[in-house]
């Protein structure tokens, strides 16, 4: 296990993700544990999914709206009440100096403790994880809390025409990655995972089976933590970024 900072250290969480549902798939049933525990967590999403639905007859120009209204539901579901948009077009996302100084920027908006984010690498035993947007927003959220959010010289117009003061994030978990070194029991929020994941409609509406699939999958990571049988769990490689 990871030498990870308590939960009771740490004040605000800030989520970094690249669409509507990332965070819900990905960690919703650790990000209710926070919440719970009193822990203020902030979404922040670099796209509003606008490429996503699976229904051709929904009229392209409403997806954005739709999807940005679902995520902030399924925030609520899971104790989230501050939603932030950076509105990058999905799918073209690219780890940009641009994009860079918008994370920055909210990093120093927030100033959160831990920063949750998406794996920078591709896993090439769940290729649908490293969605390029996933790999994209992952580097440069990585880069965004070292070096760019703590260093007072780096994007200077953040602090000369917004005086947003240099932030330095202690730590950072990567969501869904290839090689997790610590995982958190989510048994006892599961419902609230999967209440999160249904608010996504234009996502999950046709996945009837959509429990059965997550519990199976956060099964297998419980088993991989050592969680005795029935646990589920939430796998993350934890980075200390102080
Ligand atoms: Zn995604």
């Amino acid at each position: 296990m990871a030498g990870v900072l308590d939960d009771a250290e740490i004040s605000r969480i800030l989520s970094i993700t690249a669409h509507p549902d990332d965070v819900d798939f990905a960690a919703a049933g650790t990000v209710a544990r926070w919440t719970d525990a009193g822990i203020e967590v902030i979404y922040c999403l670099v796209t509003d999914g606008d490429a996503g639905g699976l229904d051709e007859d929904f009229p392209r120009e409403e997806m954005p709206a739709r999807r940005r209204a679902e995520q902030v539901a399924a925030a609520k579901c899971v104790g989230v009440h501050d939603v932030r948009f950076l509105g990058y077009p999905d799918g073209r996302v690219e780890a940009t100096l641009e994009l860079r100084r918008d994370l920055a920027r909210v990093i120093r908006q927030v100033r959160p403790d831990r920063v949750l984010c998406p794996s920078p690498e591709r896993n090439y035993t769940r290729i649908g994880i490293g969605h390029p947007d996933h790999r994209a927003v992952g580097s440069a959220a990585l880069d965004a809390v070292y070096p760019d959010a703590r260093n007072p010289f780096a994007f200077p117009e953040l602090r000369e025409r917004e005086s947003l003061a240099a932030w330095t994030v202690r730590e950072v978990w990567i969501a869904a990655g290839p090689d997790p070194n610590h995982y958190v029991d989510v048994t006892e929020t599961f419902p609230r995972k999967i209440a999160a994941l249904r608010a996504h409609e234009s996502q999950t509406g046709q996945m009837e089976d959509l429990p059965e699939r997550i519990r199976t999958r956060l099964t297998m990571v419980a088993r991989q933590a050592g969680l005795p049988g029935g646990r589920l769990a939430e796998g993350f490689r934890v980075l200390d970024t102080a």
